[in-house]
């Protein structure tokens, strides 16, 4: 059976050439980085020409950039230490947010003396601006945590307009920029951003590596505490091999990102053709959604929502409802939960999130799949 994965929301498969990358360093620069001999010599080499590739790509310093085993490592130290160390008293994220920052903040509010604000959320999953400019009126020491790119239904923040509104109010900003790192084009010097955080396996890299961006005015203390790696961020032997095929994967994502951005966009476009000529009734959610995501509620009845995806995995199509650390789950998206009434939030919805591995046969196959159900 043939076999089709439009869930690069989730993950993305890895380039051929990062592979590639990833066995060379593990056979060549085996060393331990932080050894003084020609072997940690050679295993640092690499890891510091990967900070420098990483930095160069996104128009930060390399000294900005500080490896983590994952995005959700990176939200959880800056949201807790800009309490601990910048003072931070007030937090202001949104319904939206992955389970990463909302469940730190659920915990936080606990231990620390900090208020977390929730921007409203608007009738098709998007955020107002002026929402954000008017909570920062107060004087209150605050950190801003929103995302670039929803991962459930691809709806866009301005990133620009929202990183000088927190400069001009003095609020500290996180962007979680994990569905767009690679696909999007950062110049981070020129963004008022005081931390991002990316994670490669979003964009055709390893899992279990990621990176925090910190700005050189925004330092914090570490969350985990050892060895001096990482000039003493984050302690812990640096996965040299895995950020070799990180830099590795990113690089190649920026070099054909207007390829792939052309091609990828089409596709999305032809899919939402497909799909309103197959399910006239069905929504497409989201108002400035991104170019590879599509989140659909399609008009069948609400019996069949249990077994949608489990009838497209029978046929060999990897689609989701929602964030993968969810998908296994039967309760609601708390991201459509934010804004679709209970009665749309019964209905069945998939998120289709496509790569340039995609193509248009694939997503023809998956309309007359869905057709059947
Ligand atoms: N933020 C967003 C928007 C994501 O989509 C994900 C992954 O699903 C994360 C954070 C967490 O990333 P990681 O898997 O590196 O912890």
């Amino acid at each position: 059976m043939e076999k089709i994965y439009l869930d690069n929301a989730a993950t993305t498969p890895l380039r051929k050439e990062v592979i590639a990358e990833i066995t060379s360093v593990l056979s060549e620069h085996f060393g331990n980085p932080s050894s003084s001999h020609s072997f940690g010599r050679s295993a640092k080499n690499s890891m510091e020409s990967s900070r420098k590739k990483i930095a160069k790509l996104l128009g930060a310093s390399a000294s900005e950039i500080i490896f983590t085993s994952s995005a959700t490592e990176g939200i959880n130290w800056i949201l807790r230490n800009a309490i601990k160390d910048l003072g931070v008293k007030r937090i202001i994220t949104s319904p939206l947010e992955h389970h990463a920052t909302l469940h730190t903040v659920e915990v936080l509010v606990k231990e620390y003396d900090v208020t977390i604000e929730y921007l409203p959320v608007q009738k098709e999953g998007s955020l107002l601006f002026s929402d954000l400019e008017s909570l920062l009126k107060d004087e209150i020491v605050t950190l801003v945590a929103l995302m670039h790119v929803n991962n459930e239904t691809g709806e866009m923040i301005d990133i620009e307009r929202m990183g000088q509104l927190c400069k001009e109010n003095k609020a500290y900003f996180l962007c979680d920029a994990v569905q767009s790192i690679g696909k999007y084009p950062f110049d981070l010097n020129a963004l008022n951003l005081d931390f991002l955080v990316g994670t490669a396996h979003k964009f055709h890299g390893p899992k279990g590596i990621g990176f925090t961006y910190m700005k050189k005015n925004a330092i914090l203390q570490p969350m985990i505490y050892g060895g001096e790696q990482e000039k003493g961020f984050r302690a812990g032997t640096e996965a040299v091999h895995q950020i070799a095929g990180m830099a590795k994967a990113l690089e190649i994502s920026y070099a054909k990102l207007e390829e792939e951005k052309e091609y990828v966009s089409d596709l999305k476009e032809y899919c939402e053709v497909q799909l309103k000529e197959a399910f006239p009734e069905c929504a497409i959610i989201g108002k400035h959604t991104f170019y590879n995501i599509i989140n659909v509620v399609l008009p069948f009845d609400k019996s069949k929502t249990a077994m949608l995806l489990f009838s497209l995995d029978m046929k060999g199509i990897a689609v989701s409802r929602g964030s993968a650390c969810q998908s296994g789950s039967s309760k609601p998206s708390h991201v459509l939960a934010a804004f679709l009434s209970p009665e749309e939030q019964q209905k069945p919805n998939i998120r289709i999130s496509m790569s340039h591995f995609n193509t248009k046969e694939e997503i023809d196959y998956l309309i007359s799949v869905l057709k059947t159900i």
